[in-house]
């Protein structure tokens, strides 16, 4: 408790409160944890899809699936306010776990729908917590074949923080994710403290560059140098490029022109119910 006492009064760069507020602190999570662990187990979670789009062809390709949570008294959280309650309470397996069956199982519906590959992949998220803690690609596997899905099909976002902690252990959980045929993400790229080396080691498909780096680019020299030399980075390993928090037509078409390969934002979509995004994937790609 005393662990995410000092995050949360550092988020909101309240340091100084830390020890006026750690016993409140602590009594508010247990409240949060002991009410997620009840919303995981009832069913009370669900996820929100959002679309990502060739920058290329403006088709909508894939959608990231994103955890939601209302609370028993109604308020709804931010997946950055519970999903660090998950990580360090360990429910950030069950809710892992829950995430991909219930994108699996959404994709597997909108096939049905389609009568037979509708088109389009989902991204999953996983934390860097989870991965020390589950056995991900059993987890993986056993998803797709519940719902007949290939692993084709799905993008694994990982982040920079899931390599630092254990670097021989996400070489071989990536390595047999990649086995299924699962596309693997590097996600929030260019926020973490990791060395650059693992790029060249690790069987990464993709970077997706961070929403601080893309939102405001237009007007500030820094930030658009910082996304070339991604996009120029990327491109020499090989690798596919997605931009996040793309909101204006204008950054949507400077990306496009830089090369990189798809975009995500509100300018597509907020993310959306299942059936929004199955109508929008329908008007887009009609
Ligand atoms: P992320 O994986 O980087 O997801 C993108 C976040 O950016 C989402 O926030 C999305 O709603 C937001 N976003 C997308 N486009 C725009 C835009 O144009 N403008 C702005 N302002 N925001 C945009 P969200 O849904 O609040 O999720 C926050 C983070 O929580 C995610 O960041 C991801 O790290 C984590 N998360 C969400 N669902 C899960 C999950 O099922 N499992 C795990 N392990 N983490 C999750
Ligand atoms: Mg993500
Ligand atoms: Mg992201
Ligand atoms: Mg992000």
């Amino acid at each position: 408790h005393a662990q995410f006492a000092v995050k949360r009064a550092k988020t909101s760069g309240r340091t100084e409160l830390y020890h006026i507020r750690a016993f409140d602190i602590a009594r508010e999570q247990f409240g949060i944890e002991t009410q997620l662990r009840r919303a995981i187990e009832n069913g009370e979670m669900t996820l929100s899809y959002q679309p990502i789009c060739d920058l290329g062809t403006g088709k909508l390709v894939s959608f990231e699936a994103l955890a939601r949570w209302t609370t028993e008294r109604g308020v709804a959280l931010s997946p950055n306010d519970f999903i660090p309650v998950a990580e360090e309470s360990g429910l950030i397996v069950p809710l892992g776990r829950w995430a991909m069956g219930e994108a699996a199982r959404t994709l597997a519906s909108w096939d049905q729908a389609a009568g037979g590959d509708c088109g389009v992949k989902v991204a999953v998220n996983l934390s860097a917590i989870q991965l020390q803690r589950d056995r991900i690609p059993e987890m993986v596997q056993a998803a797709l074949e519940q719902h007949g899905i290939s692993g084709s099909r799905l993008t694994l976002e990982l982040t920079e923080s899931a390599i630092v902690s254990d670097p021989d252990r996400i070489s071989r959980t990536m390595l047999a994710l990649k086995d299924l045929g699962t596309t693997l993400a590097m996600d929030d790229f260019g926020t973490g403290y990791s060395n650059l080396a693992y790029l060249q080691k690790l069987p990464i498909d993709q970077l997706k560059i961070d929403r601080s780096f893309v939102s405001g680019m237009l007007a500030d020299r820094d930030k658009i140098a910082i996304v070339r030399a991604v996009l120029s980075l990327a491109q020499a390993l090989g690798m596919e490029t997605t931009a996040e928090g793309i909101e204006t037509n204008e950054l949507a078409q400077t990306l496009a022109a830089l090369g990189c390969t798809y975009g995500q934002g509100y300018l597509y979509a907020r993310p959306l119910e299942p059936d929004a995004a199955w109508s929008l994937m329908l008007a887009r790609n009609a």
